[in-house]
């Protein structure tokens, strides 16, 4: 394993900038997330780490080695990385035995079998190593296709959406086996997806990207805690948002203040307010519009002064048509604009 790093790595389709400047590390044995909405660049930035294509700017190292330059970009097969993408579908024509082993042609036979089916093992599909593709589920071809890419021992892995396509019951207990593999090889991991959820459970760190930009780079909770823009907050979870002028040190809101040191009086702000920030009582201050189930959580859509915000209270708890609403700070951030 080693840790893969991109500088200043840019990449245009059509002459718009995919991949915009893009600096980033994905540590040794850890597992770096690329969170973003369709669109924000990170296939492309999988794909360039994988060799598949080329960079416009900047440089590409995993290890110490230089893979990537604008001038030479190593051919993936010599980048000893692993993959998992979505459209990397297994072998049909070979079981979940001989789809691990694939690339395992430098050992031996019996090795090579002995090879397969502890990754077999470890994904929890030995009984399965005579199976073919078509008769394994989603969620079975998908750690397949896991111990498929660990078994040669990358320097990294790469997965590109692991988990879409996969119904919510099953897509929880894959991810956490496949956490639970990942964290057992000590690989380097590059993991893609649109679902903060997914990367919140499974991310060492975090890199939230929006239209080839890099918003924030951190570990999930300096993400969630301290997000760098209303945007990097927003990919984390639901927020409200509000613009409007600093003054004494807060911003204030039709739902109450948010505390803005850092903010010169009259300055422009723009404010997020993460939904379970929003702490509600029985008392006036805001109008009660809905409450609606949410799992543990009743989402209640709230107004004031024609604003709607949205919170997230226990299940079930009683509220009249009115409500008192309590901004905490720890869920409410105020950026200058
Ligand atoms: P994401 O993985 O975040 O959905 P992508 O990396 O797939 O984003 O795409 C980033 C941008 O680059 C998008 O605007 C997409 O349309 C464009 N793009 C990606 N691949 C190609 C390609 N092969 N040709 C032209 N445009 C592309």
């Amino acid at each position: 394993m080693s840790v893969v790093t991109l500088s200043h790595v840019k990449r245009a389709y059509d002459r718009t900038w995919a991949v915009n400047d893009i600096s980033l590390t994905a540590p040794e044995a850890q597992v770096l997330a690329l969170l973003g909405p369709s669109g924000s660049g990170k296939s492309t930035i999988l794909r360039l780490i994988a060799g598949l294509e080329a960079v416009d700017v900047g440089e590409i190292r995993i290890g110490d080695e230089l893979v990537s330059t604008p001038d030479r970009t190593l051919a993936t097969e010599a980048r000893r990385v692993g993959m998992v993408f979505q459209d990397f579908a297994l072998f049909p024509h070979l079981n979940a035995g001989a789809n691990v082993a694939f690339g395992l042609d430098k050992l031996g036979r019996a090795e090579r079998d002995a090879t397969a089916l502890k990754w077999l093992d470890r994904v929890g599909l030995r009984h399965r190593v005579s199976a073919y593709p078509h008769e394994l589920s989603g969620g079975e071809q998908q750690r397949v296709a896991l111990a498929r890419a660990l078994a040669p021992a990358p320097r990294a892995v790469l997965l590109d959406e692991p988990f879409s396509g996969l119904d919510p019951v099953l897509r929880a207990e894959l991810r956490d086996a496949t956490l639970a593999t990942l964290m057992e090889a000590r690989t380097t991991t590059v993991f893609v997806t649109h679902d903060a959820e997914d990367a919140l459970q499974v991310a060492d760190r975090l890199a939230i990207l929006k239209a080839g930009k890099l918003l924030q780079e951190g570990t999930p909770r300096q993400a969630y805690d301290r997000p760098a823009s209303v945007d990097a907050a927003a990919a984390l979870g639901p927020v409200n948002g509000f613009s409007g002028h600093a003054a004494h040190g807060a911003v204030a809101t039709p739902f109450g203040a948010i505390a803005a040191p850092h903010l010169a009086d009259g300055a422009k702000a723009d404010v997020a307010v993460r939904a379970e920030a929003l702490l509600l009582t029985p008392g006036a201050g805001a109008r009660v519009l809905s409450v609606r189930p949410h799992g543990a959580h009743d989402v209640v859509r709230i107004e004031a002064q024609g604003f709607v915000w949205r919170a997230l209270a226990p299940a079930r708890s009683a509220f009249g048509e009115t409500v008192s609403v309590e901004i905490q700070p720890a869920g409410a951030f105020a950026f200058s604009s």
